[in-house]
């Protein structure tokens, strides 16, 4: 049995979450969301592996058109993430059972108008559809304001942003949401999540290590997170990422019950050796907004390629577009992302500039080799 949770129940369409409620396994779908027939053989695909949730990415109103006709096509709960468009929502609402904001992205467009005024507009959506809504704080795309309050304590500015949005939702009176705070380090995810749980008990929380990247490290690391976490009560959904082809995503769901059968049953599976030391790859699950099919490919030609350094305490992140590439690189020291028909590159915080897919994985060995030398000299 998983130990008690807190949180209150909420409801999405039919599911009960939180409370007493069985923990929710979700996913999102990772095709072009206006290539409607491969979304909605996605959303069955999940749907088949067992997921209780799907997301679909909406960035657009020819996305919105494109979700219209995959609530047609299919029962599945859905849910739609909204990044820096959250204006989409009052169009977005009457196709869908749930929203998620990024309060890291609200500050992006009507820069003159207020958080709590957008906020509000999107609880006033999500009251007017009945739909529940995550607030989604992502340690790669934090609130600009937070990261300027709290500097290098990462995990203090991600629970601050979080309780103080939850503030806000509950000032307009509005109960049916979650809250999930993510990094691609599993101890981060720990700590800001204990941190959150401590802060406010009766919110339901969302668990995911975003960008854990392939298997079996994205696994482990997912799991090393989970484990801690639902076995101290915390989380009532949870979403695991994992960087695989389309086809095979509804491992991410099994992995997500395999976990949940195992933390309820007291089977905990101990952590290789050093497994923090030496090159650390991460890389996002994927999602509609990929910006070439090559990238699942791409991500496993960069951890063959990149096999003679696994002693070197470096991390390379790989990433699937250039609407989260560039944040959610920040902290690597290298950082690569797909644009349609280039791969950008950075070193650090240093710009490299665009490479095509035939070009990217000598120029990211150029790079890996000066920084192997450089850590070598030092
Ligand atoms: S980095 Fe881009 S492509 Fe990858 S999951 Fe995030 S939004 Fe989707």
């Amino acid at each position: 049995m998983l130990p008690p949770r807190t949180t209150r129940t909420i409801h999405i369409r039919g599911l009960a979450l939180g409370g007493p409620s069985p923990v929710a396994v979700q996913s999102m779908a990772a095709t072009r969301t206006q290539d409607i027939p491969a979304t909605v053989r996605q959303v069955k695909l999940l749907e088949a592996a067992g997921a209780d949730l799907v997301r679909v990415a909406v960035d657009s109103k020819a996305d919105v058109e494109a979700l219209a006709e995959i609530r047609r096509q299919t029962k599945a709960l859905l849910s739609v993430d909204l990044q820096e468009n959250y204006r989409l929502a009052e169009l977005v609402a009457p196709h869908v059972d749930k929203l998620r904001y990024n309060p890291g992205h609200l500050h992006h467009h009507e820069k003159e108008r207020s958080t709590q005024s957008k906020v509000a507009y999107l609880v006033g959506v999500a009251r007017a559809h009945g739909l529940a809504l995550r607030i989604g704080v992502n340690a790669g795309s934090l609130a600009p304001e937070y990261e300027q309050r709290f500097g290098d304590d990462h995990v203090a500015a991600l629970v601050q942003c979080a309780v103080d949005h939850c503030a806000m939702v509950d000032e307009l009176g509005f109960t049916d949401y979650v809250v999930s705070i993510k990094d691609s380090d599993p101890r981060l995810v720990i700590d800001a999540n204990q941190r959150f749980a401590a802060a406010r008990p009766d919110v339901p929380v969302h668990l995911g290590v975003t960008e854990a990247g392939m298997p079996p490290d994205g696994i482990i690391k997912t799991r090393i997170a989970f484990e801690q976490l639902l076995s101290r009560g915390i989380g009532d959904t949870l979403r695991v990422s994992l960087t695989v082809p389309f086809d095979d995503k509804g491992l991410e769901i099994a992995v997500g019950r395999e976990i949940l059968e195992d933390v309820a049953a007291g089977r905990f599976r101990s952590v290789p050796p050093r497994f923090f030391e030496g090159l650390n790859i991460i890389s996002c699950p994927s999602c509609s907004r990929v910006e070439n099919e090559r990238f699942v490919e791409l991500a496993q030609e960069v951890k063959q390629m990149t096999a003679y350094a696994k002693e070197y305490d470096l991390t390379i992140a790989v990433m699937g577009c250039r609407v989260n590439g560039p944040g959610e690189t920040d902290d690597a020291d290298l950082g690569l992302w797909c644009g349609p028909k280039h791969v950008n590159l950075k070193r650090g915080p240093e710009d490299l500039g665009a490479f095509t897919y035939d070009q990217i994985l000598p120029a990211l060995r150029r790079e890996l080799d000066s920084l192997i030398a450089a850590q070598t000299a030092g």
